[in-house]
Parts: C-alpha cells; structure tokens; sequence
C-alpha cells in the first residue's frame, strides 16, 4: 500500500486503523492513544527506523521534541516537556511531534524541537513545518466526521463547550477552539491573552471575510478593558459567556464572549462569536462618524 504524503493524508490512514480495532475490539474510539499508536505503527511499517520511545524530557524552554537515537540505530524517540501536567497538552504534543516523524523526519534527519508557540501556529506563512504537525495532530486527534456530529446543531457556542470537547478528543482547548473555527459558518475568533494583553488570535474564514481581522504588529495591545477576559466585566460564569455590547470588542458590534483562565497557566482563552450578518461596511457610514476613533487601544480588530 503507498504511503500518504500529506498531514491530513496521514491522519485518516491511522484514523481508519483506530476505528478498525475500535471496531474489532469494542475498545472505544476517543481519546485517540497517541504513545501506542507511535510505538505499534511505527515498528511494522518503518522496522529500520521504529520510534521506540515515548516519553517525558526535562526541557527547559521546548514543549516537545522529535529526536533520533543518537546512536545511529535507526530508532526515534517522541518526547513532551515533563512539567506538563494536562493530559490534552500531552497528548496533542506527542500527537505534533508523531506528525514530524511522519512527515519531516527525512528531510534532514536532525532533531526536531517545538517550541509552545509552534503548538499553535497553523498558518503555513510562520512555519510550513510546524502548521503541517498541528494539521496532523488535529485530525488525528479530531477526526472531522465525528467531530462535526458533536458540533453540529450548536445554538449557543462557548468555551465551556469546547473544554467537554477537550476531554472527549484529550486535546488542549486551544485545539479544540482551532478546529471548529477552522470549518464553521459562524462568525468568530480565539483570542489567547496574558496579564491583559493579548498573545495571539485566529479567526474563522467569514469573519475574516466580513473584514474583521486581527493586524499583527510588533507593539503589544491591551484587551478591551471592558471585556471578560480583561476579568473586569462581571459574569456569574465567565466560561457560558455573556453579550457585550459594541464599542468592547468591536466597533458597531455586540459580541458574545466567554473565557477560560488558566490551560497554558497564566493565559486567558477567549472564544468571540460575532453576529451572523455583519452590519453595514465602514466606509458606507457618513464621514463625520468615522472620523472620531474610540479604539485608540484597540484600533487593530478593524472593519475595512
Ligand atoms: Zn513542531
């Protein structure tokens, strides 16, 4: 049988081999067991260059890592920081770092270190590499047909949602939040934050496509100081979310928001969801309402 070649390729010839024994063996389906995928398929497909450790490392400052057996055996070894405690962080590191072995382990047979921020990156502009293993971890992880069944249907999107999800798929909730935006109709954006301000965001396809988009820039931006995650908006339960009104996070906008302090320790993961229909562009309004910007702090969610 050929091998696939690309990430999501890769994901579906091991996901179809889960289901197999799932379905053989009445084990169930989810979490996905990423170490024993590792060890049992790498040993009978690739027997001169099996991964044959799975494990935590001491690191200092990486996430994870794909190295090999320094004694030129041919072996692999995946590796995961040690000083991480969630399950989902685990679990979807060595899932990236199974997706590096697959993918990129030939091209220059050196080691392979990720950085927490690689975790994240699915954007091939800031590193084809890094974007390919997250692809494949998420659809290995996330198989797209059962994850649209529990997605489908959903009236009322929050973080409080995707943290079950967490659980079921043993993913990060950043993951989780990732793979919905990456399909979905809705309007909506991740905003990871720290100590009020924000790390980095992602945006579903129609939101980006209605103009709202988030412009990177080298200088750091506070969060609205009205909004959940800045902690100062009160809400009974910040994960089920409330309604803030526009002029918080966007300019002519109510936005749903809801958030999750912790995960990554100090970070705060927000979940926008923005109204179906966006309202009338900017630029149609007459000029004398553009000209006053509010957003001095915040004038980076732009309309165009
Ligand atoms: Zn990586």
């Amino acid at each position: 049988m050929t091998l696939p070649t690309t990430p999501r390729g890769w994901a579906n010839r091991l996901s179809q081999i889960v289901r197999i024994i799932h379905e053989t063996h009445g084990i169930d389906r989810f979490p996905i067991d990423v170490k024993s995928i590792a060890l049992e398929y790498s040993k009978s497909v690739f027997p001169d260059e099996p991964i044959t450790a799975v494990d935590g490392n001491a690191f200092d400052k990486f996430e994870g890592a794909l190295i090999p057996c320094p004694k030129g055996s041919g072996e692999w070894g995946i590796f995961y920081n040690s000083s991480i405690t969630s399950p989902g962080r685990i679990n979807f590191t060595l899932g990236h770092e199974l997706g590096h072995y697959l993918l990129h382990r030939h091209l220059s047979g050196d080691p392979i270190y990720c950085a927490k921020r690689d975790m994240w990156k699915w954007d091939s502009e800031y590193g084809k590499m890094e974007a390919e293993a997250n692809q494949f971890a998420s659809y290995l992880l996330m198989p797209l047909d059962d994850f649209r069944e529990q997605t489908n249907g959903l009236s009322t999107v929050t973080v409080a949602f995707f943290d079950k999800l967490r659980i079921r798929y043993e993913v990060s909730l950043t993951a989780a939040i990732l793979k919905w935006l990456e399909f979905t109709s809705k309007r909506a954006m991740i905003v990871v934050s720290r100590d009020g301000f924000i790390d980095w965001s992602w945006s579903s396809k129609p939101l980006i496509g209605s103009g709202v988009f988030f412009r990177a820039r080298q200088q750091v931006t506070p969060l609205p100081d009205a909004s959940l995650a800045a902690g100062k908006a009160s809400a009974l339960q910040p994960e089920q979310g409330v309604m803030l009104n526009s002029g918080i996070w966007a300019k002519d906008e109510d936005v749903f928001e809801s958030v999750i302090f912790s995960e990554y320790h100090e970070m705060a993961v927000s979940l926008l969801v923005y109204p179906d229909s966006p309202p009338g562009r900017a630029q149609d309004l007459p000029s004398e309402y553009r000209d006053e910007d509010p957003f001095d702090t915040f004038d980076q969610f732009q309309r165009n």
